[in-house]
């Protein structure tokens, strides 16, 4: 019987496992996280401002992997490196005759931004969530008179967060005495220059002051851009991408730190990746943004081509491909761009429930207890 480890039950791990437990081959699939839980980080933004609780943003990695494959085991270690056929972990060490890959990454934090907490990462985010309450609260207890939630990073992550605190404190009519303003070098790189203006028009309109500038320094809490300062009372930082440490020890090709694969998704004979840690690249050789939606499409594409070797089939190319992206902007808001559609407003928040739902409630409904 074939060993398959799949390191990491995000998004791309999740599929893989998926993929080879409908395969019905005679297999062993260990799948291990360093975590006890998949964190739905694609819904923190609403983690952040307690519309969501624990429960609706995490899924039991045991529960799920005893409802999803029969064949499958959940060992909750924390990878370390691989050495040939072998992953070695904190508590224990694993042969394998495949392993796929998953572990996606972490935020890029810069030393200055040591202060600053972020949403990629659970405990940090609950951190958020608690001090973010705590302010509100202290304002609706007239115990302070003007506050400022500083985001760093324009991407669509941060840009998700500060337009949900901005709604959540208009809602409560705080918005002369709290701010949110997010800082970055660009807004929103993703989106063309028609969907970007029209999306920092509504975010306008809620009234997030966006500051497009490079962050000269954070002393305390005072942040120096040009020839402002601006004292913050909560950081946030969705400054950009970097990969872990088990991604940093591993002997393979890397491109700025993030693991190179085939066009199989290989990066060794019997070793696959899938996800946020590596560069995934569409079949013309475009690199592509890293997301959820890439992530559960490599998951699956290297799980397949595990299933190929195993049954000695030639392996199969990945097609990935972006479909579309639906960024939430605060309460009922959101934008949808898929190809020339593009829509905002309460359609493309529902289609963004739309979206968010039909990842989540499937798995929920496989978590065996
Ligand atoms: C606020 C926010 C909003 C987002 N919105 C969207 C969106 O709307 N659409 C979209 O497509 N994408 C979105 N993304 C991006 C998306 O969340 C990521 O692309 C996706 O999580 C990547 O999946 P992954 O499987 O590669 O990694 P992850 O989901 O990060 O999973 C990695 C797993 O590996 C585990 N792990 C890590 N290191 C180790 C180790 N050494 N040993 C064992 N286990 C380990 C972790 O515990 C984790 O369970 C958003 C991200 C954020 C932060």
């Amino acid at each position: 019987m074939k060993r398959v480890i799949i390191v990491g039950g995000g998004y791309g791990g999740i599929k893989a496992l998926e993929t080879l437990a409908k395969a019905k081959l005679d297999l062993e699939i260990l799948l291990i996280d360093k975590n006890s839980f998949h964190y739905i980080q694609t819904e923190s933004y609403n983690f952040v401002i307690s519309s969501f609780s624990l429960k609706e943003i995490t899924l039991s990695l045991n529960h799920l992997v005893q409802g999803i494959g029969v064949n499958a085991v959940f060992i909750n270690d924390e990878a370390i490196t691989v050495d040939n056929s072998t992953l070695i972990c904190k508590k224990g060490i694993y042969t394998f005759d495949y392993l796929i890959i998953a572990t996606g990454t972490v935020t890029k934090k810069p030393k200055i931004f040591d202060n600053f907490l972020d949403v990629k990462d659970l405990q940090q985010a609950t951190v958020i969530k608690q001090r973010f309450e705590k302010l509100v609260l202290e304002h609706l207890q007239k115990k302070r008179n003007c506050s400022n939630i500083a985001v760093a990073g324009g991407g669509s992550s941060g840009i998700e967060i500060a337009a949900s605190m901005q709604y959540f404190i208009n809602e409560l009519k705080l918005n002369s005495e709290i701010s949110v303003t997010v800082i970055a070098d660009l807004f929103l790189s993703e989106l063309d220059e028609k969907s970007k203006k029209r999306v920092i028009d509504i975010l306008g309109d809620l009234g997030l002051n966006l500051k497009q500038c490079l962050i000269d320094k954070i002393q305390g809490n005072t942040i120096f851009i040009k020839d402002e300062k601006i004292i913050y009372d909560l950081g946030v930082a969705a400054t950009g991408l970097d990969t872990n440490s088990f991604i940093k020890n591993l002997p393979f090709k890397k491109s700025n730190g993030f693991l190179v694969t085939d066009e199989y998704l290989r990066v060794s004979d019997n070793i696959f990746a899938a996800g946020d840690c590596a560069v995934m690249k569409d079949k013309n050789g475009k690199i592509l943004p890293p997301t959820a939606q890439i992530a559960e499409q490599s998951g699956t594409a290297a799980a397949k081509n595990v299933i190929c070797s195993i049954k000695h089939r030639p392996l199969k190319k990945s097609d990935l491909k972006i479909y579309g992206l639906a960024i939430a902007l605060g309460g009922k808001f959101a934008i949808i761009k898929a190809g020339f559609f593009q829509f905002d407003g309460i359609l493309a928040y529902l289609g963004k429930k739309a979206i968010e739902n039909y990842y989540k409630i499937p798995l929920k409904m496989k978590e065996v207890f």
